[in-house]
């Protein structure tokens, strides 16, 4: 399939490798010279505007860090939706807030398009090894009719819905994810401050009660998972920003529904003030810093 793909970034890089690979022929744009000659470099087809790079395709992704960069990459005047050709449908993976989806989405109807969406979850060695779980926020016959795609990238490949409920399980998702790991934070940093082993704590953690993906994958206290980013001084993985951008999405979207959301706003605090020191590039567990006497020595 031709396809079109917009966001060359820590996700979008490997996520369009992975399309070459599966055999599809890409046109690809990023603001970013270095990242469309890698793919220029693996057999993609360099645009030289989002309007070049959505013409004359079957199908068009973006992986933008959020929603402003998705309405300016399809509204511009050398946007997507100045180049597409009617009936071609816009898959945008990134994670945004869900009215902004169906703003996207009543745009693309307007010119004769579909606009799904379908963030992902699994992070860039999810990417890298096409085994994201996508959630997707589309009619049943559009689903159907993007998992070929969608298979090129991911393994899970999920219909939450109509449009925005890909975004709606995402943002969830997220919630949880930015609220336990501030809970792991606190009770490793906890035990090691009362004295017990980092290593012994995180192992009776993850045959017990308080087991989640934030202890058994990504312990961010350095040394207890080898393979998680806190062992390796917080590079790489998904960064404190981004966090807080979707901890955000999240507390706007409880706020539009009238709906509590304490542990998430607190965590967002908690993420905003890593940020504000100067730590949005960490990755998000790098939050025990705030917790930790000794941190900086673990920060490469
Ligand atoms: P990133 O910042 O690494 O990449 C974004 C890319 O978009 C960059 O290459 C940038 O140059 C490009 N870009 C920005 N504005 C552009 C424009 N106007 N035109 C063309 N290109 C433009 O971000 P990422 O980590 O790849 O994340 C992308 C999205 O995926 C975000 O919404 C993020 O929340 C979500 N996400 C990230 C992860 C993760 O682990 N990194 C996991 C799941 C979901």
């Amino acid at each position: 399939m031709k396809i079109g793909f917009i966001g060359l970034g820590n996700m979008g890089m490997p996520m369009a490798l992975n399309l070459l690979k599966a055999g599809h022929s890409l046109s690809v744009f990023d603001l970013s010279a270095q990242a469309v000659q890698a793919l220029v470099d693996a057999g993609a087809k360099s645009a030289e505007s989002p309007k070049i790079a959505a013409a004359d395709v079957e199908c068009v992704i973006t992986m933008l860090p959020a929603a402003a960069h998705v309405r300016h990459v399809l509204t511009s005047d050398d946007g997507v939706l100045a180049g597409i050709t009617q009936s071609v449908t816009i898959i945008d993976c990134s994670t945004i807030d869900p009215l902004s989806v169906k703003e996207f989405a009543e745009l693309a109807t307007k010119r004769g398009n579909v606009f799904v969406d379908a963030p992902v979850s699994g992070g860039t060695g999810g990417a890298a090894a096409g085994t994201l779980t996508f959630m997707v926020g589309a009619s049943a016959a559009q689903f159907e009719a993007i998992q070929p795609v969608l298979a090129g990238m991911g393994r899970n490949i999920v219909h939450c819905g109509d449009v925005s409920t890909g975004q709606v399980a995402k943002i969830c998702n997220n919630l949880v994810l930015g609220v336990t790991m501030a809970g792991v934070a606190e009770a490793m940093a906890l035990g090691e401050a009362l004295g017990i082993d980092p290593k012994v704590l995180g192992g009776i953690m993850n045959t017990s009660t308080g087991r989640s993906w934030s202890s058994d994958t990504y312990n961010p206290y350095p040394g207890v998972i080898e393979t998680a980013p806190s062992s390796r001084g917080y590079t790489g993985g998904f960064g404190t920003d981004l966090m807080l951008k979707d901890l955000g999405l999240a507390t706007d979207a409880a706020k539009s529904a009238r709906q509590p959301a304490f542990m998430g706003a607190l965590a967002q605090q908690l993420y905003q003030t890593m940020s504000t020191y100067g730590n949005g590039k960490l990755d998000f567990s790098s939050v025990i810093q705030l917790y930790r006497k000794n941190r900086s020595s673990d920060v490469q």
